[in-house]
Order: C-alpha cells, then structure tokens, then sequence
C-alpha cells in the first residue's frame, strides 16, 4: 500500500478530504491531472456565494429564515421523483442527502466556516426567486452569501491544512497525475493506474498539455473520486443532454475550465460505480462571451437583478415567471423551445448599474482581493468596472441612445434580422405604461415592487423602479445572451458516508470506493435534484468532502492504529510517509488489522 487514501482531484471537494484525513492522521496522496497552478479547481473561479440558513448576515436584514422553509423550498426546486422512498431510486440518496445539506447549512456550516477565518459580505443575495408558489420552486427569502475574499477565500483554509499536512509528511500532492484506471481486487477498488503528464507553465484555468512522460499505479484502502462535472466537455453534455428540454443547443458557450472533462464518471462506472440522474444539469441561460477569454469558449454569467425585460431571439418577451434570477432551468425550457439557443436582455444604464453581477473571482475584483475601498465604490453611480469593459468590449453588447438603434446593433449580431422594431416598441411601451401606479398586473413589475421591500434588494441589488424608455435611464442596452455550461447535478450514487453505491440489484457499496463533491451530485448521486436553489455547489462540495473525509478515516483507523503500535515497537520509526518515484519500494508498508467498515 502506497498511503491510507488517495484522493482524485485537488479542487474544493479534494482538498476537503484530504485535510480531514490528514487530521485524522492519514496518509493521503492527492492526484491532480492539472499543474500545481490549479490547485482548487473551479472554486478558485467561483463567486464564492454560499446557501446558508437563519445566519446573523440574514437577521441583520431583517430576513426571518428557518430551516423548516429552506427545506420547503428544497423540495419544491428540487422535485425528488424518481422513487425517494425506494432504496434502489436514483433519488434516494440524493434526497437524503438534501436533507442532510439543509440541515448542514442551517447548522454548523456557518460557524465551523467562521472557525476556519471565512467571512461574507453584510449583504445577503437573493438568487432563483421562484415565481410560482409557495411550495414549487426558488428561495422564499435571500439566502445567497457572498464569501469575503470570493472562490478563493474558501479555497485557502483547505489548501492550507493540505500544505501543512503535506510538509509533515502525511500528504503527498502529486500533480500531472491523470487517473485513467481503477484498479480492483476481489471486488475492492485498491488503487489507481494512470499516466504522469510532462510538467507546465500552463497558468491557472488554461489548456495544459496531455502529453504523456510516464505511467503509474499506486495502492490504497481507499480511493476517493473528487474528480469535478462534465461542464467543460460539449460532448458529455450533449450526450447527456435531457430529452424533456428538447434538443441541445447548437451553441453553447463554456463555463468552466477545460479540466472539468467528466472523464472519471465513466472510469468509475467501469470499476462498479452507479451513476444516476446523469440528465440533471444546470446550466445558465445569461451568458456573455467573455471578451478577455481564459479557456477555450470562455463565457461568464450575468448574475441579474430582477429588472431587465428578456426577450426570445424573435423578440417576444419571455412568458411570466421566466424574469432575471428566477428559475434558470424552467426559463432554459422556455427559451430552447423558441428553437433557438440564445435570447436579449433589453435595459437600462440604471439597470446595468444596479443590478449586474458578472459571476467568477476574477469578475470581482474587490470582493477577491478583500478591498474595502474598492467594495464600497460600487455604491457610486457607474457600473463596476468589470461591468463597464463588458458593455464596450463584449460581443454580446449592444449599447444606443434610442430604440432604433439599439434594434439595429441587435440584428447585427444575428445571422438573420429577426428584432422588429415596432413589436419591440409596442411591448416595452406596454410594460412601461404599468409603472404609472404603485400596484400593476404585469408580474414581473410586481417582482420588482416586491424586491425593493427586501431591505439588501433595495440597497444593493434592484433598481428602483422607471420606465424602460426613459432617457434619464440610459442609454439602453441589449444584451445577447447565450447558454452557459456549468454544473453537473447527478453522478455516482453516494450513501451518506459518500462511499459509492454499485451496479447490481442491491446496490450495496463497492468496497475501497468513496466520490464527493460534483462527481458525486454534490452527494447521493444528485441533491439538488432537478434545480438549485444557487450557492449549493461549493457548499455541497466542502459538505460532501468533509463527510467522505471523515468517513473514509474511520474505514481506515485500523491501519492508523496498526502503525502506531509499530511505532511504539520502534519498527517504524523511520517510515515517515513521503514522495517517492513511482518505482521505488514502498515507503511505508502499512501493518495492522484491515480497515473497519465505514459507517
Ligand atoms: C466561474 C464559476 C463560478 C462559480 N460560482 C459558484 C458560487 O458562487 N457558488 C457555488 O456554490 N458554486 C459556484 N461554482 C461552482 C463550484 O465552484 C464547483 O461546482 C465546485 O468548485 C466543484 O468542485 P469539485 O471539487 O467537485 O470539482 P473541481 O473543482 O472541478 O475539481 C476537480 C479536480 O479534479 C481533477 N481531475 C479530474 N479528473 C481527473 C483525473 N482523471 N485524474 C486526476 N485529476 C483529475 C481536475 O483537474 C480538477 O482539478 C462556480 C463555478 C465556476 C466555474
């Protein structure tokens, strides 16, 4: 045996594993295929908003939340259909893994975070409102934190606690380490075989090369799969594309770095893993090329306020309650069933001003790099800047001082001019006469009237209400917006202990085998079950790789004790665990009894 676990892939969930493990005084090593540069993963990208429940941000804003509500509203986003209460349902993990997520965000996520040095922004965002009933989808209340410091700043206590393990000698990080193989003994996955990638330069998020320099295999009680979704390859999503949301898009443009290549889903389906719920996905339909691209097909969301009017790409103003930050999967459907993939925010400066956020740490510049002044400057008249460079160098931009125009530069950047002016007209002029009043039938003006009453939407997030062609609103601006991949919400089945469930009728657990993170559904193979409620996923990532952690530390305390003994006789005083050419004899046999179940 070459350590007490291996881990596959250092992005949040990774790292999470890892360092519970290590704390439990495991030996772990963590493959990553990506240089050293990309430590992190996708987190290190991420805006960094958290789901959390009842916390003092939400209080300080007057938000009542419990966890009875925000299980309420798990459900209905969630609509766990397939058999729940069927051990062998595809969702019958995944729904008690909701559970057990909505009580970890109503619970100690915040305080054991808060322990870590992790804080957020005062104000709490409101993501997926919903707009049907009380139990059907969206967040009755702002629930969206925004970490301090951006993706980052959750990466770091993690990334710290595995460079310090690292340095005493109880982790090994091994970059250009590509998994292509589990390998099974008796039924039990006991290691990996892969390939040793030339070393790169690549900076973090870019292609790096897959030339291969060598192989290896290594050996563990136990593996766990932390290997990332399938939003970075166009071909796994279109192979798994939903037939209920009609055909996929011709286009789409690409979320997340080229590293999310889904690979390890099949590798492990081929070593006895269950992948369920595989047509659960979660993509964006608000996004925007991004015109200082990092990985190929770059695009960037606009995480949107509730104002702007969103049209289809023939100019019809998208069905009620399909309205910015609503229901992202139902407003994909209704979009994809116009029969084109992309559709128009049509706004206002003041809009743009308030209500743009562009998702990503490098999008946020003062949230990432924790710059108060910077912060506080986004209460000043004028778009963040991020913000600005994107309405004068994005594709997808189209700025004018009237309707005309604004209708001409948004034919321009279609193949066909399908924007009539005068039905643009017609319908922007028939909302704007609803503002005439404080109460109005046009449900989206009410989404916005009901917004303002949240005291952080008012501060910070939505535009006091004004007519679309007013010129002290201006200039307009139309945005085309394309269809944005992201995450991955099925994978391996994972009971609550993350080990992953198996392909025959039982579905018992294949031995040596945990996943977590978005590998794994974020838990249970697909908690979030057909939508999020946003905030979920980094969240699911440091719940679900703490708990595959600990449990994959409690399979293994054997091996750990079994070493101590040895240590106390002396014989293995000099068994430090440390990296070693793939070649040379094992550093450290592990002696002792065989590892206990996990629980
Ligand atoms: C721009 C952006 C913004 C986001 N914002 C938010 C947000 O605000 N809130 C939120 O909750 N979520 C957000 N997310 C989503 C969240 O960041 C991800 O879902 C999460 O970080 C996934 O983490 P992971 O550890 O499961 O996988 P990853 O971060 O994808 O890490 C997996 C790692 O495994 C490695 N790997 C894969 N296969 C192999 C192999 N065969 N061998 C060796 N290594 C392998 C990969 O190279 C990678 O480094 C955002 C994502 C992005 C990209």
């Amino acid at each position: 045996m070459d350590a007490d676990a291996i881990v596959i892939g250092a992005g949040l969930a990774g790292l999470v594993a890892t360092s519970e493990l290590a704390r439990a005084g495991r030996r772990v090593l963590l493959l990553e295929q990506e240089p050293e540069s990309n430590l992190g993963g996708q987190a290190f990208w991420a805006f960094g908003g958290l789901f959390m429940v009842g916390t003092p941000e939400q209080r300080r804003m007057g938000i009542k939340d419990s966890p009875e509500l925000a299980w309420q509203d798990w459900q209905g986003s969630a609509f766990f259909d397939r058999d729940p209460d069927d051990p062998a349902g595809e969702d019958y993990w995944a729904s008690r893994w909701a559970r057990a997520y909505v009580d970890f965000a109503a619970g100690e996520k915040r305080s054991w975070l808060h322990g870590l040095g992790v804080r957020w922004f005062p104000l709490v965002g409101w993501a997926e409102r919903g707009g049907y009933l009380a139990d059907g989808h969206g967040n009755s209340v702002p629930r969206f934190h925004v970490t301090w410091g951006s993706g980052p700043a959750l990466v770091a206590p993690f990334e710290q606690r595995a460079r310090e393990a690292a340095a005493g000698g109880r982790v090994g990080l091994r970059f250009r380490h590509r998994v292509d193989a589990l390998t099974v003994t008796a039924g039990t996955v006991d290691g990996v075989r892969g390939a040793i990638l030339e070393p790169s330069q690549a900076a973090r998020g870019t292609r790096s090369s897959r030339a291969v320099t060598g192989e290896f295999e290594l050996h563990a009680p136990v593996v766990i799969v932390t290997s990332g979704g399938i939003g970075g390859n166009l071909d796994l999503v279109r192979e798994n594309w939903p037939e209920r949301l009609g055909p996929a898009p011709e286009r789409m443009i690409i979320g997340v770095p080229e590293h999310v290549d889904g690979r390890m889903l099949a590798i492990a389906g081929r070593a006895g893993g269950r992948l369920v719920n595989s047509d659960r996905m979660w993509h964006y339909t608000e996004g925007v090329q991004n015109w200082d691209p990092i990985w190929a097909g770059h695009g960037i969301r606009i995480l949107p306020g509730p104002s702007s009017l969103w049209f289809d790409a023939r100019g019809q103003r998208l069905p009620a309650p399909h309205f910015p930050g609503f229901d992202s999967l139902g407003t994909l459907g209704a979009i994809l069933a116009t029969g084109f993939g992309y559709s128009w925010f049509v706004t206002t400066q003041k809009i743009v001003e308030k209500e743009f956020a562009l998702s990503g740490s490098e999008q946020n510049p003062d949230l990432t790099g924790k710059d108060i002044k910077l912060t506080l400057s986004r209460a000043r008249p004028g778009a963040p800047a991020p913000v600005e460079a994107f309405k004068r160098h994005g594709a997808d931009f189209v700025v004018a001082k009237t309707l005309a125009e604004l209708v001409a530069g948004m034919n321009k950047l279609t193949p066909e001019p399908l924007i009539e002016l005068a039905d643009l007209e017609r319908q922007i002029v028939a909302r704007d006469r609803e503002m005439d009043n404080p109460f109005t039938k046009d449900l989206q003006v009410m989404a916005i009237r009901n917004a303002r009453r949240s005291r952080g939407e008012r501060i910070a997030r939505t535009a006091a209400p004004h007519k679309i062609l007013d010129p002290k609103a201006g200039p307009l601006i139309a945005v085309r917006l394309n269809i944005l991949t992201r995450k991955t919400l099925g994978g391996l089945q994972t009971d609550l202990s993350g080990r992953v469930l198996g392909q025959s009728q039982a579905h018992e657990p294949v031995p040596g085998l945990f996943a977590a993170g978005e590998v794994a559904g974020f838990g249970g193979g697909g908690m979030h079950g057909y939508r999020s409620l946003e905030g979920s996923f980094l969240g699911g990532c440091l719940f679900s790789g703490r708990e595959a952690g600990r449990a994959a530390a409690r399979a293994t305390a054997g091996l750990a004790a079994g070493r101590q003994a040895v240590r106390r006789t002396g014989a293995g005083a000099a068994r430090r665990w440390r990296r070693r050419p793939p070649s040379s004899p094992s550093p450290c046999p592990v002696p002792g009894p065989q590892a206990a179940p996990p629980r």
